[in-house]
């Protein structure tokens, strides 16, 4: 017989923690099972979250681990989650390590992984000087000399949106142009440059950019650069066959409860508004919901 929990939580970050949190001082029976590769490890300095502005994104986690921890019914454990099985009552979890345990509930934390460039010292700058987001990192970059990765649609509302913080940007579309000619019209009257060719490396000093080179031999001294890239989700979400949307977030109703009942979600796998207030949100709602239906 395996050892069976309320919840068992996958994933011990922002979204996981504050849902474990909520759990905790609701005196259920916790486990939170997490490997230690929370999306924003490599930032020097996490922003925008209230009365923690500027902290080291190691900081914030630590003490939420202290925190939660202290409620003697959460546990956690440092292994992967690698199948979750769904049996007529209850869920069978089973990790790398071989570790089973069943749960009546299981919250997906698991965050996403982040498909990087391959191309020389973009992962080594990424949280540094290579930027996913502008409410986070924008202040610390403002006025300086940017660069914007993006084609098409996406990249005139990306370019829209960081002029906001500098109006030295350059639009880097990594490849032909999906640009319409009304579109470079616009660039060109906002006095914003644009580059096609594909980017080839990145000169950096310990993360921070100091050049950025394009495939035509281009040198860009930029500052820092923005992009959106790509993500994959946890190979849980297809394992379970959990429905996602076109953008391939898990899709959740208000209470953060997945297309399978007993399978909640929170945090960066459901939503494009990745920032630790919402995860931490979220994941309080998970938790206060989970407790709701295990009341059920
Ligand atoms: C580079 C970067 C910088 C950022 N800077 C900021 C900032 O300054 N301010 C801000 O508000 N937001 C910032 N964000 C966004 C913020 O970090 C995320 O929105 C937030 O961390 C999401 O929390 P989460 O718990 O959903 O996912 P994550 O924090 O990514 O955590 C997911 C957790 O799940 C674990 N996990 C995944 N799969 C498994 C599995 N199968 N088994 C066990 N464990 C698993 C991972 O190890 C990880 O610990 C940044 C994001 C990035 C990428």
């Amino acid at each position: 017989m395996h050892q069976m929990y309320e919840v068992v939580i996958i994933g011990g970050s922002n979204a996981g923690m504050s849902a474990a949190m909520t759990l905790g001082r609701s005196l259920r029976n916790v486990l939170v099972i997490d490997n230690g590769r929370p999306c924003n490890r490599q930032t020097p300095h996490s922003h925008n979250f209230l009365t923690r502005d500027g902290v080291t994104p190691s900081f914030l986690s630590a003490v939420a681990k202290e925190q939660v921890l202290a409620y003697p019914s959460v546990q956690w454990v440092e292994d992967t989650v690698q199948r979750v099985e769904q049996l007529a009552d209850y869920l069978l979890i089973y990790t790398i390590n071989g570790v089973q345990v069943q749960a009546k509930k299981v919250l997906l934390a698991t965050g996403v992984l982040d498909d990087l460039l391959p191309i020389p010292g973009f992962a080594e700058c990424w949280g540094i000087s290579v930027l996913h987001c502008p409410y986070c990192h924008g202040y610390e970059v403002r006025n300086q000399y940017l660069g914007i990765v993006g084609n098409g649609d996406m990249a005139m509302e990306f370019a829209q949106l960081i002029r906001q913080w500098s109006g030295k940007v350059h639009l880097l579309t990594n490849g032909p142009s999906a640009l319409t000619a009304s579109q470079w019209k616009e660039l060109e009257a906002a006095a914003v440059p644009v580059s096609t060719s594909p980017l080839f490396a990145i000169r950096h000093k310990e993360g921070k950019m100091y050049q950025l080179v394009l495939k035509d031999g281009t040198i860009l001294p930029f500052d820092a650069v923005f992009a959106r890239v790509p993500f994959k989700q946890s190979p849980l979400v297809q394992q379970l066959g959990l429905a996602t949307n076109e953008q391939g977030y898990i899709v959740v109703n208000a209470f953060q409860q997945t297309s399978l009942p007993n399978v909640f979600a929170a945090g960066d796998c459901t939503t494009p508004m990745r920032s630790i207030s919402t995860a931490v949100a979220q994941g309080t709602m998970a938790g206060a919901a989970l407790n709701k239906y295990l009341l059920a």
